[in-house]
């Protein structure tokens, strides 16, 4: 496989070779280095090596060039290269241009002049940004191909929990089919689809998520039967709480039914997480969280349900779909909420052949040049606007409240306004949906002007607020009405223990009706549903997951 590069764009041309000699030093053996010093020069050279099929992974840009500044430059290049990192080296003065340039051209960082030493403040910025770019590159696939048709839902879930999974893979439609590999292992031989050919050349048919997942070695065996804390959900709470417990020395097993990163595995950009000022994809911080736990010693077994819990004098036992049973001193419900279906008619038959929940990351590159609608006017459905907004031709958002700032972050609202391929229809809901094999057809209803209108579509992606998925507590956790937990003075009635709690003291902060057994993030009844406060909780629920331990 080709080399990818890193461009390195600056006028000043002392300057320009100090940053080819320090990136040649440190990337010369996964990359090829090209210092160019003029803006100009530097987007004919970009042009030339999209047209050859070169891949830039990353540009080091200087801001003041003053034929162009390095955000115009970015900016220019990318519709060229939209998978580089795009980094801007500036002088103190320029950081209000470079803050800019987070929004114009989703800039991934910005370094300060000088950098030295690189080993301290060069070399660690761009390896975490190539590492980045590397977790998300179609092209370095190891040979795992996905073969069926885009309208096919099972298509859409294989893709799905492969780019959840962060597993690289290539998917191909079936007709036509020219890639010489994929050819092969097919052979002649009648193949049930959506197939997938794994490195080895081997073809699964048909294949469930289970077995993709084990023969690609996705799943790990339990190393034991009893641990100090199973963790259920691999979501930014569960992947805090796993972090906190193991850094802390207890044994701790991560149980994910899908993939690990949750809800948030699903976001193209999380802007509002502190210390991230140009944002980073929900797949980037689920790799970087899952790394991180499994390096202090956190098991994550998945794809792996949860689906009974009970408890067995001091032993909090759960249950797995595949029927092993773990057990430990305590358990963390970190199991988060899901997209909640839209009712009309055709929805479910049509799901996963063009009506897709969430999922804008997964099929954003299916929808090339095509008319997007999207369902929802929260955060998730802007950002989805957004991200859509870069591959189609357009975007439109039906909405029901009256406009989107009522339920959007400002910040969002006033990004989609400047995207001009993104309108958006208020006091409108979708209440049919129409296709044969696939979505073709969608009919709007306006309720101001309360009329029907029925338009072509492709792709109907809905993002319409969330429930918890919690069946599988029932009659052993408290749960509200809607099924989020309870935990901690909520599980209180005028001052009253819940029914069967036996402890001498009030259930912790974020315990549940059953002692040991705590919840956090989304799935509690008052969580506030942000990617930081389910961090929050998974982080702080260790202090009285001890407390327990310490006064059973
Ligand atoms: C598209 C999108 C964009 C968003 N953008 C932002 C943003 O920009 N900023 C922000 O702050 N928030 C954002 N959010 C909200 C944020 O992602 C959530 O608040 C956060 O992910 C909640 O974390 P959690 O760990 O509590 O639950 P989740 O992220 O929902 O994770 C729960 C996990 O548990 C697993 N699970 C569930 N049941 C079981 C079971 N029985 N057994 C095993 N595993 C199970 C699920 O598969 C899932 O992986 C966004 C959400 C979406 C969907």
């Amino acid at each position: 496989m080709k080399k990818p590069y890193i461009l390195a764009i600056d006028d000043d041309v002392s300057v320009l070779r100090a940053v080819e000699r320090d990136l040649k030093a440190k990337f010369a053996s996964g990359y090829r280095i090209l210092a160019i010093d003029s803006p100009n020069k530097a987007l004919d050279a970009v042009r030339q090596l999209t047209s050859r099929g070169d891949r830039v992974a990353l540009f080091l840009v200087d801001q003041r060039m003053p034929s162009m500044s390095g955000t115009e430059f970015l900016h220019e290049s990318i519709s060229l290269q939209p998978e580089a990192r795009r980094v801007l080296l500036t002088a103190y003065a320029d950081s209000t241009a470079a803050i800019d340039a987070i929004n114009k051209v989703r800039l991934n960082h910005y370094l300060m002049k000088p950098w030295e030493p690189p080993e301290q403040h060069l070399y660690p910025v761009l390896a975490d940004q190539l590492e980045d770019w590397r977790a998300g590159d179609r092209e370095a696939f190891e040979g795992v191909y996905i073969v069926g048709t885009r309208w096919a839902p099972d298509t859409h879930r294989l893709k799905d929990f492969l780019a959840k999974s962060q597993v690289p893979y290539r998917w191909l439609e079936p007709e036509g089919l020219s890639d010489p590999r994929a050819k092969a292992a097919l052979g002649e031989r009648p193949v049930a689809m959506p197939a997938v050919i794994l490195p080895d050349g081997s073809v699964l048919e048909r294949p469930g998520l289970a077995e993709v997942a084990e023969r690609l070695g996705l799943v790990s065996t339990p190393s034991r039967r009893f641990y100090d804390v199973i963790v259920v959900g691999a979501g930014p709470a569960g992947l805090a709480c796993a972090l906190y417990c193991s850094t802390e020395g207890l044994k701790t097993v991560l149980v994910e039914r899908e993939a690990a990163g949750g809800q948030a595995g699903l976001s193209s950009r999380i802007e509002n997480y502190l210390g991230f000022p140009s944002g980073l994809s929900g797949a980037d911080l689920a790799r970087r969280g899952v790394a991180q736990v499994r390096r202090f010693g956190t098991e994550v077994l998945a794809p792996a349900e949860a689906v009974a819990l009970s408890a067995e004098g001091e032993y909090r036992v759960v249950k797995l779909s595949n029927g092993q049973e773990l057990a430990a001193h305590s358990v963390v419900i970190a199991a988060g909420v899901q997209w909640r279906r839209l009712g009309v008619p055709g929805m479910e038959r049509l799901a996963g052949a063009g009506i897709y929940y969430g999922a804008a990351i997964t099929e954003s590159s299916s929808c090339k040049g095509e008319d997007v609608y999207i369902v929802g006017g929260a955060n998730s459905a802007g950002q989805a606007a957004v991200h859509f907004s870069e591959v189609a031709r357009s975007v439109t958002m039906i909405v029901r409240g009256e406009s989107l700032s009522k339920s959007m972050s400002h910040y969002l609202v006033e990004r989609i306004q400047t995207i001009p391929n993104i309108s958006v229809i208020p006091n409108a809901e979708v209440v049919e949906v129409n296709g044969g094999d696939r979505l073709e057809e969608i009919t709007i209803r306006h309720h101001a002007a309360k009329t029907e209108e029925k338009r072509p579509a492709a792709a109907l992606f809905v993002f319409i607020g969330a429930e918890p998925h919690t069946d599988w507590l029932e009659g052993v956790v408290r749960r509200d009405a809607k099924g989020f937990l309870l935990t901690g003075a909520n599980l209180l009635s005028a001052g009253k223990r819940p029914e069967g709690w036996r402890l001498e003291r009030d259930p912790y902060l974020l315990e549940t009706s059953v002692p040991g057994v705590f919840a956090v993030g989304d799935v509690r009844d008052t969580a506030i549903r942000r990617v930081a406060n389910s961090v929050g909780e998974g982080s702080i629920v260790l202090y009285f997951i001890r407390q327990y331990m310490r006064n059973r």
